[in-house]
This record gives C-alpha cells, sequence and structure tokens, in this order.
C-alpha cells in the first residue's frame, strides 16, 4: 500500500477535540506515515494548532507536523514558535506563507514561504523535515504559471524537502506540474494533496477561494443529485478513489488526504481504491 497522510484542523471547543479524537482513532488503523494539523489565518489558532500537535504526538503516538505560516508574524513570533515544537518534539513542519485575513494590517517580517524555510533552515539547521505547499493549477494569486513554478523551485532551493499540493480533481495537472518542476531541476517528492468530496456545496466554496477547479461534469453530476446526500458521497468516494488510483500508477510517492476531521468520506476513498 501507498504512504499516506491526514491532516486535520485545530479544534476549539470539547466537542470538536472529542470528534477528532473519535476521527483519529479510526483513522490510525491506515497507519498514515504522519499526519498535519492546521493553522488559521492571521494566527488567531495558532495556540490551538501547537496544542493539537501535541495532543496527536503524545495522546495518539503519532509523528504529528504543525502547519506553520510567516505572513503577519515577526521573526521573534515564529522563533518562540519553532522552539516550542522543537520542545515537543516534532519531527516535521509544514512551512506556508498563509493568507492574511482582509483588512489585518502587517504583512509580518518574512514575506514569502521561501523566506521562511530559510530562516527555519538558518535557526534550526536540518532538524526539521519541511513540506511545502505546491499548486498543479497554479497558485490564485502568482503573476502566471511560469513565475509560479519559480516561485515553487525557490522554496525547494531555500531548504524544503517535500511538497503537499492543493487539491485537484484533474490527474493531468499534477503530472504536468511534476514534470514541469522535474524540468527545473527539482527531485523532490511532490505528494497530492486530496480533498474527499462529502459535502458539495461547501468544497464549491473552497474551490472558487483557493483556485482548485471543480470539472464541469463533476458539478452537472452533483447538482442533479440535489439533496440525495447518499449519492452524493457515494460518486464523490469513486470519483476521488479513481483519482487517487491514476495517481499512484503515474507515479505519485503517497498521498494526503483533506480530512476536515471526518473519518468517514476519507475512509470510503481508502476502501474503494484498488
Ligand atoms: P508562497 O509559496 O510564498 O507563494 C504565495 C504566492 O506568492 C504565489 O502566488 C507565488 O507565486 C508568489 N511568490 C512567491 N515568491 C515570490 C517572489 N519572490 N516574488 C513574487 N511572487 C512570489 N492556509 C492556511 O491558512 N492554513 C493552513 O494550515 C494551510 N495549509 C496548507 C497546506 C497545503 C499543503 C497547501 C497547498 C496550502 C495550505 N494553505 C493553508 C493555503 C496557503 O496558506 C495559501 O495558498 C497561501 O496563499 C500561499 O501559501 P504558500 O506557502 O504556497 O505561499
Amino acid at each position: 500500500m501507498i504512504p499516506i497522510s491526514f491532516e486535520f484542523y485545530p479544534p476549539k471547543t470539547d466537542e470538536q477535540r472529542a470528534q477528532l479524537d473519535r476521527t483519529v482513532d479510526k483513522l490510525k488503523a491506515h497507519a498514515p506515515e504522519y499526519v498535519s494539523c492546521t493553522f488559521g489565518a492571521g494566527g488567531s489558532t495558532l495556540s490551538y494548532t501547537a496544542e493539537t500537535v501535541q495532543h496527536l504526538l503524545q495522546a495518539h503516538g503519532l509523528d504529528a507536523a504543525p502547519h506553520l505560516s510567516c505572513v503577519g508574524g515577526t521573526r521573534e513570533e515564529i522563533a518562540e514558535l519553532l522552539a516550542r515544537y522543537r520542545d515537543i518534539g516534532c519531527k516535521r513542519i509544514v512551512a506556508l506563507r498563509g493568507d492574511l485575513p482582509s483588512g489585518m494590517g502587517h504583512p509580518g517580517d518574512l514575506r514569502y514561504a521561501s523566506d521562511l524555510i530559510a530562516f527555519i533552515r538558518s535557526e534550526h539547521g536540518d532538524r526539521f523535515h519541511i513540506e511545502v505547499g505546491a499548486y498543479p493549477e497554479t497558485h490564485p494569486q502568482a503573476s502566471d504559471a511560469l513565475a509560479d513554478l519559480r516561485h515553487f523551485k525557490a522554496k525547494i532551493d531555500a531548504g524544503a524537502d517535500a511538497a503537499i499540493t492543493q487539491y485537484f480533481y484533474n490527474a493531468d495537472a499534477y503530472f504536468h506540474f511534476v514534470d514541469a518542476v522535474r524540468a527545473l531541476g527539482v527531485q523532490v517528492p511532490i505528494v497530492p494533496g486530496i480533498m474527499p468530496i462529502s459535502n458539495f456545496s461547501q468544497l464549491r466554496r473552497f474551490s472558487e477561494q483557493c483556485g482548485a477547479e471543480i470539472p464541469r461534469w463533476v458539478s452537472r453530476k452533483m447538482q442533479a443529485f440535489g439533496d440525495d446526500a447518499e449519492s452524493i458521497r457515494d460518486f464523490g468516494a469513486d470519483i476521488v478513489a479513481r483519482l487517487c488510483e491514476r495517481l499512484v500508477a503515474g507515479g505519485a510517492p503517497s498521498l494526503h488526504f483533506y480530512t476536515l476531521n471526518l473519518a468517514k468520506p476519507t475512509q470510503a476513498v481508502l476502501s474503494r481504491m484498488g
């Protein structure tokens, strides 16, 4: 079986914490290589991220990686967080620029994810395995697709060890991206980020924000299902499982699942994969 990893978001209430524990207990059966925990834009849930990562490491015994963003933060704040992650035993970090919530003023001391990676390496050498974000369908703010590829390469040159992609439903976008960065001399693993489909209207909203394309034929079919949640889940699990199979057959080194703290949609995909 191909290595897999799971992404969670940091729960804020006791009820959400209990739900995450139930989800992790179920997904642990799939023996993930590691799990990761997102941060909230602008730093508002940074402390929940650290708390959640500590819980995943200590209570669940998982290799847990915090997502860390530089936007809006000072060098001192980022250094403090890195020291905390070192002290609780983190071995990996998913390093990102992040996005400033609209209206938030200060962009922070480090402008791009490549600056953050250089900062982590200068402070901690090779202590952390660093994952970065990759955009097979191009980052929505990039001036153009080729510039985005060069900016991606800058993150690897700054010391990143691997990349996880934004989710996508078109396998060719991934294969093309991998070929394009290999042609630029990038050798690190490029791991597809997989978004199982459970709530289609929520997925459509997310996708508009992050620039991920939902194929027209998928949208039309989902619309036709209307309120029939079971058909939506079945069809969603089928197309995502087929996507994963194509990616694995085409050489994807592992798969990273965006779980949204739910076990079932990810399990449905895994159980349908050959
Ligand atoms: P960067 O790599 O810095 O790129 C951002 C933009 O700047 C791109 O358009 C790039 O082309 C451009 N750029 C880079 N360098 C330069 C330069 N030198 N000159 C000009 N332009 C440049 N968001 C959250 O809020 N929380 C999370 O936990 C989170 N986790 C994520 C996990 C993954 C795997 C991915 C793929 C994304 C995640 N995001 C998360 C979203 C991410 O924060 C946004 O996509 C953000 O807009 C970009 O972050 P980045 O690290 O890719 O930025």
